[in-house]
């Protein structure tokens, strides 16, 4: 049986030379590299069953000296075909920062609309013309494998550069189908077709597959103002508002998302276990932080719509939402566990998942005592809308949100009879009877008499550091003790 690696003669070697002039990874020359500088891999892997014919071998770089490459060393256990597929990759994306850069300016279409409106004729192929009819106007739209020479970037609704999201993506479509198209439309001017959304899409499709076609959904003439809002409203993704703080949490977890990929190619396993400490490994403390409070806001983004319906994610939303965004983390800082984790993701002691449940349940809470049928930012002289504003003033809610977490840490550890040393959230799915309690002590904390005196509702509005609502508290008896009397 031929189970063991062949080994090469020098004279196959020599052969193998002379029919590759560089080197199989890179596509640098091998010259200048000694015999023991060189190494013959198998193209496609040996392991997975290739054969061990000379044909499936070819020479790369396998240098030690610092000035020379070694390319057997860093493709790692991937085959160099694989290697050499991913280099070319990066090299492409390095020179491009968005579809702009591949498909600089469209060949114009050659195109006729049949007189019912119900067909296209364009650059030689008759489609099928679609309506979305809305009100009284008519919106036509054809599907179609476009020709990326007919495509160029949309100036007038403009694309963000390249997203990092990009590579795993390329990756992705080359094992997977497309299942949506990209988006475009014709211009009436210059006849060119327009992308404006799927770009990503676009691109992993010609760099990573070298696809001469791409499938898009084109709209005919469409009123650019129109497309822009309704980008505007589908999207929030696509508005340009890179320093609002919420979007920089969500590109965190975006990029967290992208690490535990990155781990999981690295170890060869897409569903590889992995934990936080591993994929976390060499980040500061600081950052850890970062990343995890990203991704916890992230997975409750999922799971409710309180961060969407009242985090305001900047100055101007401030009017129309209760909760700064500042104090959003604040809270999820107080109540989950911002330290990489040692266990893996299905370890029972790993309660991750167990933690955006339960501290989605103590924000359902806030929603239904604090905001719901409260808040009102179109009367906002309203004594209830005033009484939900006192609430959420930065001091107001620095101060009880310490109350509130000591007060549930004292009741969990009294029912437990032991004391907890992870955050309150970071524990089993809370049962039934802890919820109850937890319920009645939040009731307590919004139901203080302090709350709807309106003195003091000026008192907390002026203050502008947490020790004087602090003060407040402990004048009028809000503190964790009166929170969890029975
Ligand atoms: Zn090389």
């Amino acid at each position: 049986m031929v189970d063991e690696k062949r080994v090469l003669t020098p004279a196959e070697k020599a052969e193998l030379r002379k029919k590759h002039s560089v080197c199989y990874i890179c596509l640098q020359p091998l010259e200048n590299y000694e015999a023991g500088e060189i190494e013959y891999d198998h193209i496609y892997n040996y392991a997975d069953g290739y054969p061990q014919e000379l044909s499936n071998f070819a020479p790369v770089h396998a240098s030690d000296d610092p000035n020379k490459s070694d390319c057997h060393k860093y493709k790692g256990k991937k085959s160099p075909v694989e290697y050499r597929e991913e280099l070319r990759i990066l090299k492409a994306l390095k020179q491009i920062t968005g579809l702009k850069d591949l498909c600089p300016k469209a060949v114009p279409s050659v195109y006729s609309i049949a007189k019912n409106s119900g067909a296209i004729t364009i650059n030689g192929t008759t489609l099928p013309l679609y309506n979305q009819r809305i009100g009284v106007r008519d919106n036509y739209y054809f599907f179609h494998e476009v020709e990326v020479k007919y495509i160029e970037n949309d100036d007038e609704i403009q694309l963000r550069p390249l997203e990092p999201k990009v590579l795993p993506l390329i990756f992705n479509l080359k094992r997977s189908v497309q299942l949506l198209p990209t988006l475009g439309r014709l211009d009436a001017e210059s006849k060119t077709i327009k992308i404006f959304d799927g770009q990503h899409k676009a691109v992993a499709q010609i760099v990573g597959n070298k696809r001469e076609t791409i499938p898009c959904i084109v709209f005919v003439h469409p009123p650019v103002a129109d497309i822009r809002v309704v980008i505007y409203e589908a999207h929030t993704d696509f508005v340009q508002q890179r320093y609002k703080k919420s979007h920089i949490d969500a590109k965190l977890a975006d990029i967290y998302g992208q690490k535990i990929e990155a781990y999981r190619k690295q170890v060869g396993d897409p569903n590889a276990l992995f934990t936080e400490v591993d994929i976390l490994r060499g980040e500061s403390k600081a950052e850890v932080r970062k990343f995890l409070l990203a991704s916890v806001i992230a997975e409750i983004r999922e799971a409710r719509s309180f961060v969407r319906d009242y985090a305001a994610e900047d100055r101007l939303s401030q009017k129309r939402k209760p909760i700064l965004w500042q104090s959003l983390e604040r809270l999820i800082g107080r109540f989950c566990k911002l330290d990489a984790i040692s266990k893996n993701s299905d370890d029972p002691e790993n309660y991750r998942s167990e933690e955006v449940e339960n501290v989605c349940f103590i924000l359902d809470q806030i929603e239904s005592l604090a905001i719901k049928g409260k808040w009102s930012a179109d009367s906002s002289d309203s004594h209830l809308h005033k009484l939900s504003r006192t609430y959420f003033y930065k001091t107001a809610f620095n101060t009880w949100i310490e109350v509130l977490a000591e007060a549930l840490k004292f009741a969990f550890e009294q029912k437990r009879g032991a004391r907890i040393y992870e955050p309150i959230c970071f524990q089993k799915e809370f049962s039934p009877e802890t919820r109850a309690r937890f319920i009645q002590i939040m009731q307590k904390l919004f139901e203080h008499p302090l709350w709807v005196q309106e003195p003091i509702q000026d008192e907390i509005a002026k203050a502008n550091q947490d020790v004087v609502v602090g003060n407040v508290f402990k004048r009028e008896g809000l503190d964790y003790i009166y929170l969890t009397k029975l």
